[in-house]
């Protein structure tokens, strides 16, 4: 995977028996950070196994938001993303759509996430 310039890779992470790069970049560097207005303070890029925090947190920040996408990168990686995932859309509503079934599940993913995040060791991470 190649780093895109400016950007600053802090280490390895095992997710899920991955070996996932942790990168800091700004959202210019990194447009995954990028959601519509917002700016994201991390993302877990599935497809790239990388997971980017935006440059700029304070520290205690910054590992909070590691923690946070590795919950997300886990649940992908693992698998168990689309058992809930197929889970909660068998369950739709009838006449719910599949983007509602779908924006619906990633508000409940979101919430695991929330909820499992404080909950993982800290990572033993030393971020650079
Ligand atoms: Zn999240």
């Amino acid at each position: 995977m190649r780093i895109p310039k400016g950007a600053k890779r802090l280490g390895t992470l095992h997710v899920a028996n991955m070996a996932t790069p942790i990168i800091r970049a700004t959202a210019k560097q990194w447009p995954g950070l990028v959601d519509g207005d917002a700016t994201l303070l991390g993302c877990a890029d599935d497809e790239a196994n990388v997971i980017v925090v935006r440059d700029g947190q304070d520290p205690s920040q910054e590992r909070d938001s590691v923690n946070h996408e590795c919950v997300h990168r886990f649940l992908a990686a693992s698998g168990l993303r689309n058992v809930i995932r197929d889970e909660v859309l068998s369950r739709r509503r009838p006449g719910e759509s599949v983007e509602d079934a779908e924006a619906a599940y990633e508000a409940f993913e979101e919430r695991i996430v929330r909820v499992a995040t404080p909950l993982i060791p800290t990572t033993r991470l030393v971020l650079k």
